[in-house]
Parts: structure tokens; C-alpha cells; sequence
């Protein structure tokens, strides 16, 4: 069984030499006697920038679980279950849920896997657009933003896992939608593939404020906060009276020792803007009523999905890494194995 596991934990910007490949004795591909587990074979894991903050040995309470130095990196996935003492999962079906990573992985808590019931749809898709970044979208942006048609939204990462499904559900409400992303290829997917209505390229501004100043004129409704920092700086100064933020994530501040000040936070006020935090964990009982709502728009085209898909556990440590110098374009995926 060939595993990825953390060598150490990690302080500062994670790198590959963190990780290790490693292998270990066949699995037994048996659920002992009277045992609730299932065995999976893991077919693709999700690198998720989340997983930076388990890597971390953390002295106060953490909303993820550190993870244990020597042990395989843990996260969601896709498998097909080999065997189970579970009544809710047969041999043969696909889930997707928590797993390790590594080629096959014994879940001891079952009750994190769901059943896929929908295998047309490409099973990789439980890893991003029908996965946790799927909800993460769809929670953060009909339930938290509290979008109107018509409204102005402005999405960080907007060529990511999240932010895609952000700016295209979006659209699909009838707001005026504007994304960033950190190189000319991702703004021009925004663009061509995803349907925003404008998009600039964050590295090459030399004025945040200037370039959300030129995309809204009027100013922004809605903002999906993605990455923290300069740009939230910025969009402070140019949101509405009564104007909502969805902090989402933060990722510019994942890897720094001391995380930097927000400067414009007095406009939270003086603009009545409502700033809410989330996470996808929480709305994970609302699950159906999103698939329900996307699955149609899946297989009417309105939604399209990017995924960056490596091959092979041993790339899933460069994969990951990847995700903090914006070297993926679209969701990140591994394969483990395809069958
Ligand atoms: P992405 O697929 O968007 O990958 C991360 C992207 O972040 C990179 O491609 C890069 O894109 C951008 N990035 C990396 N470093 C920086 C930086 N210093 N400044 C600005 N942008 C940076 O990841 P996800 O869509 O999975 O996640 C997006 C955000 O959502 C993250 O903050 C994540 O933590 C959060 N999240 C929160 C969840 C929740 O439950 N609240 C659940 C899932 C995700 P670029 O080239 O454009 O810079």
C-alpha cells in the first residue's frame, strides 16, 4: 500500500520535502468480523488548500484536526468500496468522503463517506463541483451572500475549485459578476469559459483599489472572499452601503508566521456591510438540496467545471503545494487509480 505521509509539521510555506512516499505491506482486503468499516480503494483525492492549517501543530483548538507526523495525509476523495461492514455501503459502490492518502484505506468512521448515486457524471467531479468545494460555493453564495438579481459580486480565486461554481452560479442569478486570478491564462478562462463579465490578473495590478475601481463603478454588493490580505483590503474600500462579504478563506495568509493587519475594517461599519465566516462542514445536511439544484444545470451545460488533474500518488505532494503559487488551473485532483 503506497501512502503519502507527513514527514514533519510544518511552519512557513509547506514544501514536497514535508512529505513522504511511502510503502507498506499489502493491506488485508478484509473489514474484520463484526467491524462498521469499509475498505476503499482510493481512486482520486482532493488537494485542498485547508489541508495546509492540519500540517501545523496547533497549541489552541483547530477547526480541522492536526494531523500526526509519520501517519498518511488524510482529506476528501473518491473510492470504491472492497469490502464493508457497514449496512449503508455494498461492494462495488462509489463514495466519496474522508480517506487517506494512499492506494487503499480502511475508514474506521463511515458516517464521513457518502454514497455516489449519480455515476454518469464524472467520478472525479465528488472531488470539486459535486465535492466539498461544491458545497462550499453553493452555501457560501445563495445562503451566506444573500444574492439579488442584478447585484454586483466580485469573487477572489475566481479560477479555483470554489470560485468557478461561485462566479457561475452568479450569472446564472442574473448579477454582475467580476473575478481575479493570478495569471493572464485564468483570467482568460474566466472570461471565455466561465461567463464572468470581467476579470483582471491580481499580480499584474499595481493598485488593487484602481482595479476594482474600473470593474465597479458603482461599487461591489457582494464579495467571495477567498484569499485575505491587500485584496480584502481593497474591496473594503469599494463595497456598498449594506453590502455582504463571505469569508470563505484566507489563502494569502495560510503560510506566514504572523498574519498581516486589515487596515479598512472601520468601513464595516461606516457601510453596514455584514461580514460571514462559514464553513462547508456545517452545511453538509443540505447536501441533496444542492445536488438537486446543480446536477440539472451539470447535464444542461450551464455549469462547466476545470479541473487540474495529476496522475500518480507520488505527484500528490507537488500537487498540493501547487496550490499556494497558484500553479493550478482549475481544481486539483490526483489520481490514485482510475478503476
Ligand atoms: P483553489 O483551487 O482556488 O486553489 C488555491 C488558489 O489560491 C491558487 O490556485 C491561487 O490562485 C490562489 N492563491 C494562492 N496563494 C495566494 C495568495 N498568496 N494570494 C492570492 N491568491 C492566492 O482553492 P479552493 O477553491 O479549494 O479554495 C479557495 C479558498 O476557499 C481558499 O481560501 C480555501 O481555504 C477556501 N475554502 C474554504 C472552505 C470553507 O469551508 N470555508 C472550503 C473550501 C475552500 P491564483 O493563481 O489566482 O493566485
Amino acid at each position: 500500500n503506497k501512502k503519502v505521509i507527513l514527514k514533519n509539521y510544518v511552519n512557513g510555506f509547506p514544501k514536497e520535502s514535508d512529505m513522504e512516499i511511502v510503502r507498506t505491506e499489502t493491506v488485508r482486503l478484509k473489514v474484520a468480523e463484526g467491524s462498521k468499516a469499509v475498505l476503499l480503494k482510493n481512486l482520486y483525492l482532493s488537494c485542498d488548500p485547508y489541508i495546509r492549517n492540519s500540517m501545523s501543530k496547533h497549541e489552541e483548538a483547530n477547526y480541522v484536526p492536526d494531523f500526526v507526523p509519520g501517519s498518511p495525509i488524510s482529506g476528501f476523495g473518491v473510492g470504491k468500496v472492497l469490502d464493508s461492514g457497514h449496512p449503508d455501503f455494498k461492494v462495488g459502490d462509489y463514495v466519496w468522503g474522508m480517506t487517506g492518502w494512499e492506494e487503499y484505506s480502511l475508514v474506521t468512521s463511515p458516517e464521513t463517506l457518502l454514497k455516489i448515486k449519480d455515476t454518469d457524471i464524472p467520478l472525479s467531479y465528488y472531488t470539486g463541483l459535486l465535492g466539498m468545494p461544491g458545497v462550499t460555493a453553493y452555501a457560501g453564495f445563495y445562503k451566506v451572500c444573500s444574492p439579488k438579481k442584478g447585484e454586483t459580486v466580485f469573487v477572489s480565486a475566481a479560477s479555483g475549485a470554489v470560485g468557478q461554481l461561485v462566479g457561475q452560479f452568479a450569472k446564472l442569478m442574473g448579477c454582475y459578476v467580476v473575478g481575479s486570478a493570478g495569471s493572464d491564462e485564468k483570467v482568460n478562462l474566466l472570461k471565455k469559459k466561465f461567463g464572468f463579465d470581467e476579470a483582471f490578473n491580481y499580480k499584474k495590478e499595481k493598485d488593487l483599489n484602481a482595479a476594482l475601481k474600473r470593474c465597479f463603478p458603482e461599487g461591489i454588493d457582494i464579495y467571495f472572499e477567498n484569499v485575505g490580505g491587500a485584496m480584502l483590503d481593497a474591496v473594503l474600500l469599494n463595497m456598498r452601503n449594506h453590502g455582504r462579504i463571505a469569508a470563505c478563506g484566507m489563502i494569502s495568509q495560510y503560510n506566514l508566521d504572523k498574519p498581516e493587519g486589515v487596515h479598512n475594517l472601520m468601513f464595516v461599519v461606516t457601510k453596514r456591510l455584514r461580514i460571514e465566516g462559514f464553513l462547508a462542514f456545517d452545511y453538509f445536511p443540505i447536501y441533496d438540496q444542492f445536488f438537486q439544484k446543480t446536477v440539472p444545470y451539470i447535464k444542461e451545460g450551464k455549469i462547466t467545471y476545470v479541473e487540474d488533474v495529476v496522475e500518480g500518488l507520488e505527484n500528490a505532494p507537488a500537487a498540493l503545494i501547487g496550490l499556494f503559487s497558484g500553479r493550478n488551473v482549475g481544481k486539483q485532483v490526483v489520481v490514485v487509480a482510475r478503476e
